[in-house]
């Protein structure tokens, strides 16, 4: 078969995810890279094996497969490379590896992911790494935590679950005239509505599990890094050599294919939803950072390219027994942790119990969702039964 013109480079992004890291030529016209399995690589002669002459030289290095998906990521992210992990929190924990040594110093935003802050207070602790908290709207005021020592700063954008913005380019313009790495945890947005690289991160993490997936049927992680951090980010990997199953990468390449249409339909029923929220008397707040109202709005005007489908409540004061009320009995709600894909959620949660730099007290309960793809109306009156139950209970 001969070869296909080769794309134009300037194509837009959702174009982007249809070609990146696709070959049909090389694999006989089919339009997926199929799944490589494999431990041992031959060698045609013992010379290429002396000098590892080839373009594969083990299982864990990398397959057909895992590099058709990192060479997507990259082509996505903008990034000088990217590396697999086989969930999310794998892959924020190889970043802060490839960067930190005994002797750093580390700062890490107060509204981080919890097993994130509990991989710092735990491991790093233990490897000689020293983690200051930071309040989230620090924004240019990061300035001042800087110490010698201080080799990188983490980010994630909206916070977890309490949704709070940070004000990136600000942050990683102090951060490198220290000299010091900035990470992102991107999982929120991903980089089809926040480019992390153009913003000042260096590395960049994705938690593949959540709109990668999109499935709820796929643990996966990607971490991207620009020129300055890849090389270490690479030697971290190979270090480690925690790589994903070969389906669940292919999953992976499977979602990437559809993720800009899902996120669009995410975007606009989360608003739907947020905006409905805003108008229910049981309902203090809503901490969507596309809602005009949202304190670090105009942050996420200026540096995102929409919203996704999770965002949080505080509910006006209720007894525990009337938010069980109105949780237990929702029908199309569903309640567990993580999020991304198809179906609606609802976890309560509480932060309150583990921030260091700030402080949680909004005064009632809190709620996080994910909005789904099921008919908006259909949500909205399963959560309008759920007010009722919870109005009716003391
Ligand atoms: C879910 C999540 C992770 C971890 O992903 P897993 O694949 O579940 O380990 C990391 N960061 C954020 C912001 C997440 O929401």
């Amino acid at each position: 078969m001969s070869k296909p013109p080769s794309k134009p480079t300037d194509l837009a992004a959702r174009t982007r995810l249809i070609y990146a890291g696709r070959e049909p030529f090389e694999q006989h016209g089919f339009v997926n890279t199929p799944i490589y399995r494999g431990s041992t690589v031959l060698y045609q002669n013992a010379d290429d094996l002396l000098h590892r002459r080839g373009r594969y030289s083990y299982g864990t290095k990398g397959t057909p497969t895992t590099e058709a998906l990192e060479r997507a990521w990259t082509e996505i992210t903008g990034a000088a490379g990217t590396v697999l992990a086989p969930s999310g929190l794998a892959a924020v924990t190889l970043a802060l590896m490839s960067c930190l040594k005994a002797g750093d110093h580390l700062l890490m935003t107060d509204s981080v992911y919890l097993p994130t802050r509990q991989f710092c207070n735990g491991m790093l602790k233990k490897f000689g790494v020293e983690t200051t908290y930071y309040d989230p709207s620090i924004g240019a005021g990061i300035e001042s935590l800087m110490r010698p020592n201080t080799a990188a700063v983490f980010t994630e954008a909206p916070g977890s679950q309490s949704l709070e913005m940070q004000d990136i380019p600000a942050i990683a313009e102090v951060a490198h005239r220290h000299g010091a790495v900035v990470l992102m945890d991107n999982t929120w947005a991903t980089p089809l509505l926040f480019p992390p690289h153009e913003r000042g991160v260096d590395i960049a993490i994705e938690a593949g599990t959540k709109y990668l997936s999109g499935g709820s049927d796929l643990l996966l992680g990607l971490v991207s890094a620009n020129e300055r951090c890849f090389k270490d980010l690479r030697a971290a990997y190979e270090a480690v050599a925690s790589c994903p199953g070969p389906e669940d990468v292919f999953l992976g390449l499977r979602g990437l294919r559809t993720m800009a249409l899902r996120l669009r339909e995410h975007e606009k029923q989360a608003l739907e939803m947020a905006h409905w929220l805003v108008d229910r008397p049981e309902v203090a707040e809503v901490r969507h950072p596309a809602l005009p109202t949202y304190k670090g709005h105009e942050i996420w005007k200026r540096d995102f390219k929409g919203s996704s489908g999770l965002f949080s409540v505080i509910l006006k004061p209720c007894s525990d027994k009337a938010l069980a009320a109105m949780l237990d009995g929702l029908s199309l709600f569903g309640m567990g942790y993580s999020w991304g894909g198809f179906e609606s959620l609802v976890i309560p949660f509480n932060c309150a119990t583990y921030r260091t730099a700030t402080q949680w007290a909004p005064g009632g309960h809190a709620l996080r969702f994910h909005i789904g793809l099921e008919d908006v109306e259909d949500l909205k009156r399963d959560l309008d039964e759920g007010f009722k139950r919870l109005r009716e209970t003391d």
